[in-house]
């Protein structure tokens, strides 16, 4: 039993001694105090279904015996900077990392973040090509420091950082975006942004393959292809962001760029990854790699032995528990019970995604599309009272944002789905 503080002792101590900037989900926060698998445990002992988790740190569910057995090993045996001295590691996991990529991408640089994963990847698209400038979408998240804030592209995460070299082009969004579901239309304004904003040369173009913050976005089919032959012809890099997307959650492939049938130059990864412990990478080519030789390039505890641990022991267990398999099944039937609720209710404007990426857009009017942003506080509210946790986002926070542990079963996806479609009929 937990004997603690409680929910208001808590916040009361965030208010006085952390910054005014944090916020938290629900009028009543949760007190979270244990973690299995897909669920969550209060103060209480009240257990919750985590269809959130997965993306902010859990992978393979909370608290896996095997990546909690590989930290505890590690962390008993030695913890350090791996920089300086050898240590297995962090070698065993970019080799195991590296194997499941394509093509050339091999060379892995570790980093205690996605935004660092991010920083030093755009980076080192400017060391590599000469040039400045970047493309992102706009709607895309990338990070919260000084470049990847200009590569984020959404005002709500912004701050009055100096933006140099970005340009946002039109987000291939099918429900929203001006061109529907036509990924060439879009793909035209990145050669166009090319064409009159810049010196016909870029440095790279950084994306999601299904935005996250953004909303549960995935691009138009076929835009990545096209993009990526622009960005090539103006002689720059592509750069997949895959802190979200990636590593199997989207069920059909084990990263969201294959979805596009596209091979980037540069990949960056987190979150999920050490499920639960700071961890991010940046995996390149041999030949882009190279260019971090020509000053010294130090990241005190990225890819320090316990956080590598972690993070082997997660691609063990997504083989061994075949996460990926799951994802799909799991998440293609939840996604057909979640449009067969859209048809209950007007409200539910939009139903979209990938495996366990799901996003469920509302909207007060289906025609104008217009953002029911108090409805989607008021059923994440009721949801968490019926025990499902989910997230939001997109630009208006009208997005129910479905993301949870890999190892979510038929059964959870049954009950959340119920306990939305309970809370939309009493409203
Ligand atoms: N890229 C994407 C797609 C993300 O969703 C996030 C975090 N929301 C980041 C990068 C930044 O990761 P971090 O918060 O670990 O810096």
């Amino acid at each position: 039993p937990y004997d603690g503080p409680s929910a208001d002792q808590i916040l009361a101590k965030r208010k006085e001694f952390l910054s005014p900037s944090i916020f938290h989900y629900y009028r009543n926060p949760l007190l979270v105090v244990d973690g299995k698998k897909q669920y969550l445990f209060d103060d209480k002992g009240r257990r919750y279904l985590d269809a959130f988790g997965g993306i902010a740190t859990v992978c393979c569910g909370h608290c896996h015996p095997d990546v909690v057995e590989a930290i505890l090993n590690q962390t008993k045996r030695l913890q350090h900077s791996t920089v300086l001295y050898l240590n297995q590691a962090i070698s065993d996991f970019a080799e195991a990392l590296a194997s499941k990529l394509p093509g050339n991408l091999k060379v892995v640089f570790f980093t205690n973040s996605g935004t660092e994963a991010n920083e030093l990847a755009i980076m080192m698209a400017r060391l590599y090509t000469g040039c400045h400038d970047i493309i992102s979408l706009r709607n895309a998240y990338h990070g919260n420091a000084a470049g990847t804030m200009g590569a984020t592209a959404q005002s709500i995460w912004k701050f009055n950082v100096v933006q140099s070299g970005i340009h946002h082009a039109l987000n291939p969004d099918p429900y929203r975006g001006v061109f529907g579901a036509d990924g060439e239309m879009y793909a035209k304004d990145v050669q166009d942004l090319i064409d009159f904003g810049t010196s016909g040369q870029v440095a790279a173009f950084i994306s999601e393959a299904i935005q996250g913050v953004g909303g549960i976005v995935e691009l138009a089919p076929g835009y990545l292809r096209t993009v990526y032959k622009s960005i090539k012809k103006a002689g720059g890099l592509c750069i997949a962001d895959e802190v979200q997307a990636g590593f199997a959650r989207t069920g059909s492939f084990f990263w969201g760029f294959e979805s596009q049938g596209v091979v980037p130059d540069i990949v960056t990864v987190a979150k999920g990854i050490g499920n639960g412990t700071p961890l991010g990478a940046v995996v390149t080519t041999p030949e882009i790699a190279e260019v971090l030789t020509r000053s010294s390039y130090f990241n005190t505890f990225g890819g320090n032995p316990v956080c590598t641990a972690a993070g082997l022991a997660v691609l063990r267990v997504i083989e061994k528990e075949k996460l990926q398999e799951n994802a799909l099944v799991v998440g293609t039937y939840l996604k057909d019970r979640l449009t067969a609720v859209k048809d209950k209710y007007e409200l539910i404007g939009d139903v979209r995604g990938r495996g366990l990426m799901l996003g469920v857009e509302l909207v007060t009017d289906r025609q104008l599309k217009t953002p029911a942003k108090a409805e989607t506080l008021h059923v994440m509210d009721q949801m968490k009272e019926l025990g499902v946790l989910i997230g939001k986002g997109g630009y208006y926070g009208n997005v129910f944002r479905i993301t949870p542990p890999l190892c979510f079963t038929r059964e959870d996806a049954d009950f959340l789905v119920d306990a939305m479609d309970y809370t939309m009929s009493k409203m």
